[in-house]
């Protein structure tokens, strides 16, 4: 375990193709039952296993236990209607069918906690567990009972306050909240979305984090990037907000996006969790090139508050290329720790 440049990833990672379809994203599942318990606790052993002898410092559950980041959490949740579906435009950039709030939602047993539970069982390492965020919640959904995206986040917030308590107690080091709509929806994250996020992780001890990114290598979000220009400026609207909040790291992309790295600058003090894998290109990374991303961003972030990952999760990919991607992640890691520790020493 690596107390400088500690490393991690977004989240997931692939199944095993006895469990759900490999390189497909939300592919169903392939066991049922008890088969199915059993074999979401063996692809989470594979998973631990897998990043802990590449070297990996902060353990995802890899997702193996779900089926898509947000819908999995909703199914768990009285008052959505997966009957009643509706065609959304979600995140202003692909329609999909969702289900329907019907009515007052709640949470009236824990989704992950099981889960995590066992995750903990596993590993003396941290692990990490991610929720998604009130805001990327509401936006997939259609809603005909609130009838407000501000409302409906605030509930979502409450209940994802809940299940992260439990999360905490079962023995989450880190807690993460996936806001992809964040990167879209400025006004709304002004108004209130970084509020409903703070509601989300009010009172836990664990350190938590809000992920924002431009999403997985498919095709709808290869397209709206080449909309985007030059420069990725998107996080300049959420940074000075999510600065001042009570949220302690904060996950973006960088390597091989337009990210301009100088906009890190805005959330000075808060950790980073940096985007230093490619996850919408199967091409491995070079131990030097994540060195080098991770080196970029030491002019914005002081060394002991960042944490090398992934720009987000590597579900889509096959397996030998998402492993060799945590090989590289930590072969980057090394170099550059290698580097601070000369420059620790010629300073002596
Ligand atoms: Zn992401």
């Amino acid at each position: 375990m690596h107390s400088l440049l500690p490393t991690t990833t977004v989240g997931s990672l692939p199944k095993p193709s006895w469990l759900a379809q490999p390189e497909v994203l939300w592919s169903p599942w392939k066991l049922e039952g008890d088969a199915l318990v059993e074999g979401k606790q063996d692809a989470l052993r594979i998973a631990v296993q897998e990043q802990t002898r590449r070297g990996i410092d902060i353990l995802s559950d890899g997702e193996q236990t779900r089926q898509h980041f947000v819908t999995t959490f909703i199914e768990h949740l009285d008052g959505v209607d997966f009957e009643q579906r509706q065609t959304v435009r979600i995140r202003d950039r692909y329609d999909a069918s969702v289900p329907t709030v019907v009515g007052s939602v709640s949470r009236e047993r824990p989704v992950f906690v099981e889960d995590a539970k066992f995750l903990r069982s596993i590993t003396d390492r941290r692990i990490k567990w991610a929720l998604p965020g009130p805001m990327t919640m509401v936006d997939t959904l259609s809603d005909a009972h609130y009838r407000s995206r501000e409302k409906l986040a605030w509930e979502f917030a409450t209940i994802l306050n809940q299940e992260a308590k439990e999360l905490e107690a079962a023995g989450v080091d880190v807690i993460q909240f996936d806001e992809p709509s964040f990167n879209v929806f400025f006004e709304e994250v002004q108004d209130w979305g970084v509020a409903a996020l703070e509601r989300a992780v009010e009172g836990l001890s664990a350190e938590t984090v809000v992920h924002i990114c431009y999403g997985y290598g498919i095709k709808a979000n290869t397209d709206w990037k080449a909309t985007l220009g030059s420069q990725w400026r998107q996080y300049e609207e959420s940074f000075p907000l999510l600065q001042r909040s009570s949220i302690d790291i904060v996950s973006l992309e960088s390597h091989h996006s337009h990210v301009p790295i100088d906009l890190i600058e805005l959330i000075r003090g808060k950790k980073v969790m940096l985007g230093a894998i490619d996850v919408a290109s199967e091409t491995i990374e070079t131990p030097e090139e994540v060195a080098d991303t991770l080196r970029n961003a030491l002019r914005f972030v002081d060394a002991d508050k960042l944490i090398p990952s992934t720009n987000c999760g590597m579900a889509p990919f096959p397996r030998n290329v998402a492993l060799a991607k945590l090989s590289a992640l930590s072969a980057g890691a090394d170099l550059l720790r290698d580097e601070l520790a000369g420059t620790d020493r010629e300073a002596a």
